[in-house]
């Protein structure tokens, strides 16, 4: 038996999956969108089986709010304002030195989502919010990728694989992204962290079984920890879904907004209207004068009384105790032109 064989033996003595299916999943290139409660969860235990390749991709910076209730993030992650995506690569690698980990400090938008999530065998929805699943969804369509969305808040969670021309889609489950404040998010119920692992079991479960070439089950898994209950609904795709008739207008950047505000706290995110390179380098000299500066491989922290955020060389922001995306872009502004 190899080191190999016998690293992964558990997974291959499993009935159905046996060498081929570990054979699968080291060939494999898998996208993780989000980091947090979710990704985090998913992560570990696809580098633990040994898949061939994981994209983490995540736009946000570990904070200490975050060490409650995600797996992948310590103490030092925070001192060091490392970005999720960087922070998460480090200590996957470590439990796994075979699987190749690419790190994307990035935010999924209409401009990247094609060469982010191109050449991947599947996708893994970790978002915190539906204006990426409805962006990870048509691109997801464009490219006839599998992915699975994924969502947890307060004690449940929900899980639906999609096989683009196979099974529903997101619209055809929800035709339009909710209004902003109409579903309770973990900002307002709270998140249950071990009703992720969970939630991240059952995606996984359908992630193996599309490697295996099975067949996608058309149904959504509802899992509430509150009820004690674990519920498989039909899903069946709509003749009118305008997504799966290939109207994609978050992937051609018609739909979208560029402000959002984080799930679980006062932050909002920014991200230029058009692409940008900063020299954070030059900015901190300039920011120096108004206020607490420090610069790190991956960012530019800045602290002034009217206000704290973070800046990355893609001209992003993430700006902190504003809840209020129009004023965080009154600040951003005033902050770069200081
Ligand atoms: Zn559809």
């Amino acid at each position: 038996m190899t080191e190999s064989t016998e690293r992964y033996a558990r997974l291959a003595r499993l009935p159905g999956v046996g060498e081929r299916g570990v054979e699968r999943l080291s060939r494999a290139r898998i996208v993780l969108v989000g980091c947090g409660t979710l990704g985090g969860a998913y992560a570990q235990h696809l580098v633990r089986m040994g898949v061939g390749t994981l994209v983490l991709v995540d736009r946000d910076v570990v904070e200490e709010a975050n060490l409650g209730t995600q797996l992948l993030f310590d103490e030092d992650d925070v001192r060091e304002m490392r970005p999720k995506a960087v922070a998460a690569a480090r200590h996957l690698e470590m439990i796994n030195s075979r699987v190749r980990l690419e790190a994307r400090v990035a935010d999924l938008s209409a401009g990247n989502a094609r060469e982010i999530l191109g050449g991947a065998h599947l996708v893994l929805d970790a978002a915190d919010n539906f204006e990426v699943r409805f962006l990870l969804n048509d691109t997801a369509l464009a490219l006839g990728l599998p992915w699975i969305y994924t969502a947890v808040t307060g004690w449940a969670g929900l899980v639906m694989p999609v096989v683009p021309g196979r099974t529903a889609c997101l619209r055809c489950l929800i035709p339009e992204p909710p209004e902003p404040g109409s579903l309770p998010t973990c900002e307002t119920a709270g998140v249950w962290a071990p009703a992720a692992a969970a939630v991240a079991s059952a995606g996984l479960t359908a992630t193996l079984r599309l490697l295996l070439g099975e067949a996608a089950q058309p149904e959504l898994h509802e899992l509430d920890f509150q009820a004690g209950t674990w519920r498989k609904i039909a899903v069946n795709r709509r003749a009118d879904c305008p997504a799966c008739a290939g109207d994609l207008p978050f992937l051609e950047g018609r739909r979208g907004s560029q402000a959002v505000r984080l799930c679980g706290r006062d932050m909002v995110h920014l991200a230029p209207e058009s692409p940008v390179r900063l020299d954070l380098p030059a900015l901190a000299d300039k920011l120096r004068e108004a206020g607490t500066v420090r610069l790190t491989e991956y960012l530019l922290h800045f602290a002034a009384p009217a206000g704290e955020m973070y800046l990355f060389p893609d001209g992003r922001a993430l700006l902190k105790g504003v809840t209020d995306p129009g004023r965080a872009r009154a600040l951003y502004h005033r902050f770069l032109s200081g």
